[in-house]
């Protein structure tokens, strides 16, 4: 008999922990499915909701092979969701449902581990661009980053109008489309401040250790620093310290802002939807949102730390580099597509959650499309 640590029902007292020990659930028949065979099901003692051993799998309710494994190492690798779809013989909704998989699995593995314990550093922010739907909707993507593990915090996102010198051509349309397009206001600065909390939650200031902060010279920036309570209302033991870089120095690795500057440069190379004047970008920025964490998520866990960096030995994965403990990748790697995560049962960060419940609205389109229910237990 399959042993269950709580019940999947997010109404159930055993929801976020079930009695060790007890048996609160009893075996319920059983079904046969043509793609896993038969299947056993289990009823809850406390709240009488049936489940099945299947209801715990990152594949719940798919039909067809799950194939997450190469899915993962295709979208890391730079493929485009055409070519994927292509080279594995599948649709592209099938490879949509693979990636929005992965992705709330790994935000939600992502959310655990940074509460664990880690070492502290300095943190840096940075806006990574790119665009949807087309250049006239550029997204402003705030990346919070270790200044030296170049481990992944948090990441939020906005859309912007479209600045610099535009053709007389450019700005008559743009006029059209802004016209007739909502766009956030502040939307740069609310995205800033969302990163910003989620790295001071996670590495607040303590005496002898100030919360130092490395960004651009952007004012948008200042004005969010400048009002914030931490910093307004700072103390000897309670620092924040607020690091501006000029945009102008060399961009190499004795740039304060290296760390941005790297990961900017990473998911620019491998992903495919970020290639400079790339024909596979974002069409939906929650679809987009759903893939950058997927590649962010491989980046902190899996993917090994700066290979050609020659100081001594090197930490397995930027995670490692973190001074967090994590399980060796094999197991991390079954864990994200085999391990199902409960909505429920994580505590993420605002722009986390809006990655998961794919709250982030795309400029000129109404909604993402459908979501499944069970994304919410
Ligand atoms: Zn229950």
């Amino acid at each position: 008999m399959d042993t269950f640590r709580f019940c999947p029902n997010p109404q159930c007292e055993y929801h976020q922990e079930a009695p060790a020990g007890e048996r609160w659930y009893r075996e319920k028949g059983k079904y046969y499915t043509k793609s896993r065979g038969i299947i056993k099901r289990y009823l809850c003692k406390a709240c009488g909701k049936s489940f099945s051993s299947q209801t715990y799998h990152t594949s719940y309710f798919l039909k067809k092979p799950e194939r997450f494994e190469e899915v993962l190492s295709r979208l890391v690798g730079g493929e485009s969701l055409r070519a994927m779809s292509r080279a594995m013989g599948c649709s592209i909704s099938l490879l949509s449902n693979r990636i929005d998989r992965l992705g709330r699995q790994g935000l939600a593995l992502h959310s655990r581990f940074l509460k664990k314990q880690q070492r502290c550093e300095d943190i840096c922010i940075d806006g990574f661009v790119s665009f949807d739907r087309s250049q006239y909707f550029p997204s402003e993507i705030p990346i919070a980053v270790g200044a030296d593990s170049q481990f992944i915090i948090d990441a939020s996102h906005c859309n912007r109008r479209r600045s610099g010198k535009q053709t007389p051509e450019q700005s008559a349309k743009s006029k059209v489309l802004y016209a007739s397009t909502r766009m956030e206001k502040g939307g740069i600065m609310r995205s800033f401040r969302e990163v910003l909390d989620t790295a001071l939650g996670v590495q607040p200031p303590e005496q002898y250790r100030p919360f130092i902060l490395r960004t651009d010279e952007k004012p948008d920036y200042a004005r969010v620093i400048y009002s914030h309570p931490q910093f307004i209302y700072q103390t000897e033991s309670n620092r924040f310290v607020f690091w501006r870089t000029p945009s102008w120095l060399p961009r190499n690795h004795t740039n304060p802002l290296f760390s941005s500057n790297y990961t900017e440069r990473e998911i620019r190379k491998d992903q495919a939807n970020h290639h400079r004047e790339s024909v596979c970008f974002n069409r939906d920025s929650a679809n987009g949102m759903m893939r950058l964490w997927t590649y962010l998520v491989w980046h902190n866990y899996l993917k090994p730390y700066r290979i050609n960096c020659k100081h001594g030995k090197q930490p397995t994965s930027h995670a490692a580099a973190r001074g967090i403990s994590i399980p060796f990748k094999a197991d991390f790697l079954k864990l994200w597509v085999c391990d199902r995560c409960f909505f429920s049962r994580e505590r993420m960060s605002s722009a986390m959650e809006k990655t998961w419940r794919k709250a982030w609205e795309t400029p000129g389109k109404a909604n993402s499309g459908f979501i499944p229910r069970f994304v919410f237990d």
